[in-house]
């Protein structure tokens, strides 16, 4: 599958892409130019996310199209334009003002996928104060502990999740001066307000004050799929990164449909799901309910969804289901189809064609790069199973750490190593929160050393190998898990596969994969052992799995990536650590 290839021919692609020549734009592209794609603040007074993403799109003529297409849980529809948005984020940003909320103070966000959430995300960006989206599933500690490390000041929720998971820990949170909730709030709680009473009733007028570009904006912690989550603080100058991504990674043009699945608890939800699409003036799809196949693909149908940006783990689901299920709706509209988050197996890049009539468009980045940093491009091949190439503006190598702690670039093609970008770019991390060493240590001789492990073809894609932390020795082979994994999920009763590392006195460690089927398929001794055969004939003995154990599922972050580290600690019986993304849990 490693050898196929998808050809584009981008002069029959319609609208043409916007990027049409890769390697005439990297080599004239900088950012000073893409930061031309923005406005900035009238005045010369800065730049404001909140700005480029809502309020000069009405001195471009959009005050009157729609920003932000909502569809409630029970089928509840709401519209709000640009000129809707840019009111209503007035008004969030004046009621923190009559709060006494100052510049750089922190709004933590915790709700579900409501147009409240959108519009306090905007609207405190407005009042340059930083924002820390949550996923509303999370638990108390985690809440706690998010809110407690990054200082929050107020907390904007739903009178339900207040009840029930923010109350209890209000005297843990003395900095918590105000509680917003969307909804009724409680009589007689000092410091809660409802957002009816303090944001309906506040004036929409709002001059948004000098922003300079390195001034904080986001707070967003990891997704702690390999430990505990790192609160990594990103600026306003990200919206070039998040503008000019939009552009050449998702090819978004001005009439597009916009659907970015993620929640904004995630970094994707944020700079996908809210900033990149309105700050490119499309209309943006925004669905308050959870996965579920048939409901996603009626939204993909009704809504004429153009550019679809989702994740591998509900793809694999999707797959589950099989092609049939996708045919059966009417998807003209449906131009180009995008991937972040975890590796995507080259199975899936290509189910996306027998399904959709059209590929999955694997890109990467993390929480830490703020925006898409590799990207199969709507105009060159796709070579499935890769992550695809640098976006313009962007050096990415692959490196090998020296004993003193210096990097070497590894020249040739086809050399596993560490994935590094060379710094600096828009958006990427100014540091992560209380953690300065971790932050200094994440970078040597000029590049920021990403913790994965990737290679480089001739042909400059990158290939992503595995987590450095994943990685399986195995009687002095290097194994990653993605090749292992990919090759499980070639067998047709295989919906999802994870494998660890085992400590194994005589090899190093031994590959162990944990597998969960697609309905219809029985686990048991003869499938265990016909998977054992599969992979060793794809992969060969040395780098197939000696075990393989049955799961009805397999442990995820929020965020939707197989949590590996968790298999392998419950497997050798070894502490969970922090479990506070976790969300299935088969145990
Ligand atoms: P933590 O850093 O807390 O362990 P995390 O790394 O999963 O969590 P994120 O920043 O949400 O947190 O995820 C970024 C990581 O996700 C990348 O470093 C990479 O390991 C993985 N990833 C993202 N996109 C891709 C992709 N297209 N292919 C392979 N891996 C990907
Ligand atoms: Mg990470």
């Amino acid at each position: 599958m490693t050898g196929s290839r998808i050809t584009k021919r981008p002069g029959n692609l319609s609208p043409l892409p916007n990027l049409r020549d890769y390697e005439g734009t990297c080599s004239t592209f900088s950012w000073d130019q893409a930061a031309r794609l923005l406005d900035g603040l009238p005045g010369g007074a800065g730049l404001n996310i909140c700005h480029e993403a809502v309020d000069r799109h009405l001195r471009h003529g959009r005050g009157g199209k729609t920003a932000l297409r909502w569809l409630g849980k029970g089928g509840e529809r709401r519209e709000l334009t640009y000129g809707d948005l840019s009111l209503a984020t007035g008004r969030f940003a004046n009621a923190l003002g009559s709060l006494g909320v100052q510049p750089g103070e922190r709004v933590f966000l915790l709700m579900g996928r409501l147009p409240e959430l959108y519009v306090a995300l905007l609207g405190a960006l407005k009042a340059r104060c930083v924002v820390t989206p949550l996923f509303s599933a999370f638990g108390p500690e985690p809440i706690a502990m998010r809110a407690e490390l990054g200082d929050a000041r107020v907390l904007v929720t739903t009178p339900e999740l207040y009840q029930r998971k923010v109350r209890g820990l209000r005297a843990r949170l003395p900095g918590l001066k105000h509680v917003i909730l969307v909804g009724e709030p409680p009589a007689g709680e000092p410091g809660v307000q409802g957002w009816d009473a303090l944001v309906g009733s506040a004036s929409s007028d709002y001059v948004i004050g000098p922003t300079d570009p390195e001034s904080l904006a986001l707070l967003h912690f990891t997704s702690g799929t390999t430990g505990r989550p790192k609160g990594a603080m990103h600026v306003h100058g990200a919206v070039v990164a998040h503008a000019a991504t939009a552009l050449y990674a998702l090819d978004l043009h001005d009439d597009d449909i916009f659907w970015c699945t993620a929640d904004p608890g995630w970094v994707t939800g944020t700079s996908y799901g809210v900033i990149a699409p309105l700050v490119t003036g499309v209309t943006s799809v925004v669905a308050e309910a959870e996965f579920d196949a048939q409901t996603w693909y009626g939204v993909l149908e009704r809504e004429k969804v153009s550019v679809w940006y989702t994740a591998p783990t509900a793809i694999r689901m999707m797959m589950k289901l099989g092609a049939d299920a996708v045919r059966a709706y009417k998807l003209p509209a449906l131009r180009f189809m995008a991937s972040v988050g975890e590796p995507l197996n080259p199975e899936a890049v290509v189910w996306g064609q027998e399904a959709f009539g059209l590929p999955f468009h694997d890109n990467w980045w993390q929480t830490e790069t703020g925006g898409i940093m590799i990207a199969n491009f709507p105009a060159l091949d796709i070579k499935p199973g890769s992550m695809g190439r640098p976006l313009p503006g962007i050096t990415a190598a692959i490196v090998q750490r020296r004993a003193d702690a210096s990097v070497q670039v590894v020249a040739e093609p086809g050399i596993d190593g560490e994935l590094a970008l060379k710094v600096p770019w828009p958006s990427m991390m100014r540091g992560y929160l209380h953690e300065d060493e971790r932050y200094r240590k994440c970078f040597a001789g000029g590049w920021y050393l990403t913790g994965d492990l990737a290679r480089r073809d001739e042909d400059g894609y990158f290939w992503f190998v595995g987590r450095a932390d994943d990685v399986i020795k195995s009687a002095g082979h290097l194994i990653g898990p993605f090749e292992v994994e990919s090759a499980l999920l070639e067998h047709p009763a295989v919906a999802e596969a994870a494998v660890i590392g085992k400590p194994d006195p005589i090899v190093g460690e031994v590959v162990k994969a944990f597998v969960a089927l697609k309905p219809g398929f029985e686990a048991g001794e003869a499938l265990r052992r016909e998977l054992l055969g599969h992979a060793r004939k794809r992969l060969g003995a040395a780098v197939a799995p000696k075990e393989i154990d049955f799961r009805a599922n397999l442990p995820k972050t929020r965020s939707g990536k197989i949590m590996r580290r968790l298999l392998k600690a419950r497997e050798l019986g070894l502490p969970e650590g922090d479990l506070s993304t976790l969300e299935s849990d088969e145990k």
